[in-house]
C-alpha cells in the first residue's frame, strides 16, 4: 500500500508526498469512516474511490460505507439536492418519513462502526441524519457538502440544517456555499486523481479506437459534455449551443452520460435530450455504464473542446478532468466551475447557449489559442486540483479538529 502514495511523486512532486507523510504522522491508526449513498456514479463516489485507499496508505484506518434506500428516499434526497441548489421544492410528509426511516435503518447496521470512529465524514444530505441515530458516538463528525448551496431554498434548508447543526464541522467547496452554522466551516474544493483510469495518459490508438467505436468522424471537430442527465447540467442548452455553432462550422456533439443509482430523475431528462436531438446523426448520445472510466478518458482526449454548461455546479469534476487533458472548457458561469475556468485563460465562462456557441466557433477558428488555453488549463489543475492537494487539506482539517486548535496547528 505504501507504494500507492509514492506513485504520486512523479505527477505532483516528491515534496508533496513527503509533506503528506509528515502531516499523517499524528493520525496513525486513527479510525476514519466516509459515508455516502452510492458506490459508483457521480463525483463523490469518484473521489472516495481513491481518497480512501490514499488515507490507508498514510497509515490511517480509513473505510467507506454506503447507505441503502428505496425509491422514495432517493426522491426525497434528490429534492434536497435540487432545493440546496435553489430550486423551490415540495417534499411530502411521506418523503420526509422515508428519509428519516432510511437513516434510522442504516444506522442500525452502521452504528458500531460509526460510533467507534475517531472521525466520520458524511457526504451530502442523504446520510446527514445518521448522526442523530448514533448517540454513543465518540469521534468528530464532519458534514461534507458537495453541492452548490449558495442560495438554498429556505424551507428545505431549514429542515436539513437541523441535522447538520449537530455536526462538529462542515466542509464546503467555495466560500459562497458556506452557511450560517454553529460550528467550524472549512473550504476545501474537490480534486481529480491523475492516476485513475479516468485521467491517466492513453495511447493515441486507444483514443482513436473509441472514436471508431462510437462512429465519430475523426475529420470533424468534436465538442463533448460528460454528465449525468440532470437539468442542472443543462444538456438542452448544450444542444442549442451546438446547433448555433454548427451553422457556420462543421461539428459533432457528444453527450456522454449514465445514471447514478441515487439519481431518480435521470431517465426523464434523457428522454428530453433524445427528443431535442431529433435524430441528428451528428449528436451522439452515449449511455455509458458506471465503470466506463477509460472510455470517458478517451472521449475527453478525442474532444477538441469540452463543455460543462451547468446552471448550478458544486464543483464539476468533469471540468478538471478535461482541463487535465489540456482541453479548454467552456463552462457555465456558476459555482465550482468559476474556480476552475478562469475566463479567457483556462477556458471560457458562459451564461447562454449563444455565448457557448460563440466561444466554440472562436476556439475552432483559432487553433493556436485553443492549444495554449489547453496547456494553461492543465497547469492550473496540476497546481490546484489534484487529489494530493485535497488529501493535504483533509489531513490538516482532521488534525485541527482533533487537536481542538482554532488558530494554528503544530506538526512534528
Ligand atoms: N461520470 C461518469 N460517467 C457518466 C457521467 C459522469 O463516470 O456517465 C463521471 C465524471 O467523469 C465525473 C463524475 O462522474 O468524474 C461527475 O462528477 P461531477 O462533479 O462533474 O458531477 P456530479 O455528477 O457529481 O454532479
Amino acid at each position: 500500500m505504501k507504494d500507492l502514495l509514492q506513485q504520486y511523486a512523479a505527477v505532483a512532486g516528491q515534496d508533496v508526498v513527503q509533506h503528506l507523510r509528515q502531516l499523517a504522522r499524528s493520525l496513525q491508526g486513527l479510525k476514519v469512516v466516509h459515508v455516502n449513498s452510492t458506490r459508483e456514479g457521480g463525483g463523490v463516489a469518484e473521489i472516495l474511490t481513491k481518497l480512501v485507499p490514499l488515507m490507508q496508505a498514510l497509515g490511517i484506518e480509513a473505510g467507506w460505507e454506503v447507505i441503502n434506500g428505496e425509491r422514495e428516499f432517493f426522491e426525497c434526497t434528490k429534492g434536497f439536492h435540487n432545493a440546496l441548489q435553489g430550486r423551490p421544492t415540495v417534499l411530502t410528509k411521506s418523503m420526509i418519513e422515508a428519509y428519516e426511516k432510511t437513516n434510522a435503518v442504516n444506522a442500525e447496521r452502521l452504528r458500531p462502526t460509526l460510533e467507534a470512529a475517531d472521525l466520520v465524514f458524511i457526504h451530502d444530505p442523504q446520510p446527514a441524519a445518521l448522526l442523530h441515530f448514533c448517540p454513543g458516538r465518540k469521534g468528530k463528525w464532519i458534514w461534507r457538502c458537495h453541492i452548490d448551496a449558495s442560495h438554498p431554498y429556505r424551507a428545505v434548508w431549514k429542515y436539513l440544517r437541523n441535522w447538520v447543526a449537530a455536526y462538529d464541522a462542515s466542509v464546503f467547496s467555495l466560500p459562497e456555499f458556506a452557511q450560517v452554522l454553529p460550528h467550524r466551516q472549512y473550504l476545501i474544493p474537490p480534486s481529480i486523481d491523475p492516476l485513475s483510469e479516468k485521467n491517466l495518459e492513453l495511447p493515441d490508438e486507444e483514443v482513436q479506437t473509441v472514436v471508431g467505436r462510437f462512429e465519430l468522424d475523426p475529420e470533424r471537430p468534436i465538442v463533448l459534455q460528460v454528465s449525468r442527465f440532470d437539468r442542472f447540467k443543462d444538456p438542452l442548452g448544450v444542444i442549442s449551443a451546438y446547433r448555433l455553432a454548427r451553422q457556420l462550422t462543421p461539428l459533432q456533439l457528444v453527450l456522454a452520460g449514465g445514471n447514478a443509482s441515487d439519481d431518480p430523475e435521470g431517465e426523464a431528462v434523457l428522454k428530453e435530450v433524445m427528443q431535442a436531438s431529433n435524430g441528428d446523426p451528428d449528436i451522439h448520445i452515449l449511455l455509458l455504464p458506471p465503470d466506463a472510466h477509460r472510455t470517458i478518458n478517451a472521449l475527453q482526449r478525442a474532444a477538441d473542446i469540452v463543455l460543462q454548461k451547468s446552471i448550478k455546479e458544486g464543483f464539476g469534476l468533469t471540468v478538471a478532468e478535461a482541463m487535465w487533458k489540456a482541453k479548454p472548457v467552456i463552462g457555465g458561469d456558476t459555482g465550482g466551475i468559476r474556480l476552475q475556468v478562469i475566463n479567457h485563460q483556462t477556458g471560457f465562462l458562459v451564461r447562454t447557449p449563444e455565448g457557448a456557441a460563440l466561444r466554440i466557433r472562436y476556439l475552432l477558428h483559432h487553433r493556436d489559442h485553443l492549444l495554449d488555453m489547453g496547456q494553461r488549463a492543465r497547469r492550473f489543475v496540476r497546481e490546484n486540483f489534484l487529489i494530493t492537494r485535497h488529501l493535504r487539506e483533509y489531513l490538516v482539517m482532521m488534525i485541527s479538529l482533533l487537536s481542538g486548535q482554532e488558530e494554528r496547528i503544530e506538526v512534528e
